[in-house]
C-alpha cells in the first residue's frame, strides 16, 4: 500500500486563528502540503455556558500545556468572542488555498465537559448552519472535541451529510454507519496532540524530529494532529522539518477526506 501522511489542525480559539493560522498556511503552500483544519463554529463560551460546564474533563485531555495568560482568561469570561466571525477572512484562505475545513463542534467545553447533558442535534446543526452561512458550502467532515462522542453524534452527524470523522481510534480508516473514521495513528498519552505530549515530557525539539520521522516511515497511514494556538504558532520550525522529511521519503500527503485506501 502507498504511503500517506495526514497532518489534521484543530482550531478552536481567536488567538490560534490570528497568530497561528496564516503563516502556517504559509508553510504549507512553501511545502505544496495539504492540511485538514477542524473549526469549532460557535465561538468561545459565554459566562453562563462555563458555569454550566464547569465538571473536570473526563475524555481524553486535548491540552497538555498551558497556553492563556490571566489576562486572557479574563477577556474570554468578560468578553467572548466569535472568533469564527470575527476571522471570517483568514479562514476563507483555508478552502481557497485547497485544504480542507471540517467542524470541530459548536462549543469546544460544553461537548468535552457535559457531552450528556447537551442537545447533541442542536449542537451539530448549529454548527453545520454556521458553516453553511459563512462558507457557502456543506461541511462533509466532522473531528469531535476532545474525541468525545457516542451513538446519538453519530446518528445525527449521518442525518446531517457528515462522511468523513476522525474520532475512533486505529491504524486503518473503518466505516461507522454510511460514515468513513479516518484514524489519527500517531497520539501522545490519552490521545493528545502528540508533539505538545512530548514537550510536556521534556523532549527538545531535535529529539522530537527523530521520534516523528521514526512514527511515520512505520506506518502505511501517518497521522497527527496539532492546534492553531500552539504548534502552529511556536513550533513552525519543527513542523516544516517533518514536512521535509515527508517530501524526502516520497510519502503521499492528503487531505482527510480525500483518503479511501482500504475502504
Ligand atoms: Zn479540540
Amino acid at each position: 500500500m502507498e504511503k500517506t501522511f495526514t497532518l489534521r489542525v484543530d482550531l478552536e480559539s481567536d488567538k490560534g486563528i490570528r497568530k497561528g493560522l496564516p503563516e502556517f498556511l504559509d508553510l504549507l503552500a512553501k511545502y505544496k502540503m495539504k492540511a485538514s483544519f477542524y473549526l469549532v463554529m460557535g465561538g468561545e463560551s459565554n459566562i453562563f455556558e462555563l458555569l454550566r460546564n464547569r465538571k473536570k474533563l473526563s475524555s481524553s485531555g486535548e491540552r497538555k500545556i498551558n497556553v492563556w495568560s490571566l489576562r486572557d482568561k479574563a477577556r474570554m469570561v468578560l468578553l467572548p468572542k466569535n472568533f469564527v466571525r470575527a476571522n471570517k477572512k483568514i479562514l476563507k484562505r483555508i478552502l481557497k488555498e485547497g485544504h480542507e475545513l471540517g467542524v470541530h463542534g459548536w462549543k469546544h467545553r460544553a461537548w468535552t465537559r457535559n457531552l450528556n447533558n447537551i442537545d447533541i442535534q442542536e449542537h451539530i446543526l448549529k454548527a453545520k448552519r454556521e458553516y453553511v452561512m459563512i462558507f457557502n458550502r456543506e461541511p462533509t467532515s466532522f473531528a469531535a472535541p476532545g474525541f468525545n462522542t457516542n451513538k446519538k453524534v453519530l446518528e445525527v452527524l449521518e442525518k446531517s451529510g457528515i462522511k468523513f470523522i476522525s474520532d475512533f481510534v486505529g491504524e486503518k480508516p473503518a466505516y461507522y454507519g454510511k460514515m468513513k473514521n479516518i484514524p489519527i495513528t500517531i497520539c501522545g498519552k490519552d490521545r493528545t496532540p502528540i508533539i505538545e505530549h512530548l514537550i510536556s515530557i521534556g523532549k527538545r525539539d531535535d529529539e522530537i524530529l527523530k521520534i516523528m520521522k521514526k512514527e511515520i516511515k512505520k506506518r502505511d497511514l501517518a497521522s497527527f494532529y496539532i492546534h492553531g494556538l500552539f504548534e502552529a504558532r511556536f513550533k513552525r520550525d519543527l513542523l516544516e522539518d517533518i514536512f521535509k522529511s515527508v517530501k524526502r521519503n516520497g510519502i503521499k500527503n492528503k487531505r482527510i477526506i480525500d483518503y479511501c485506501e482500504g475502504l
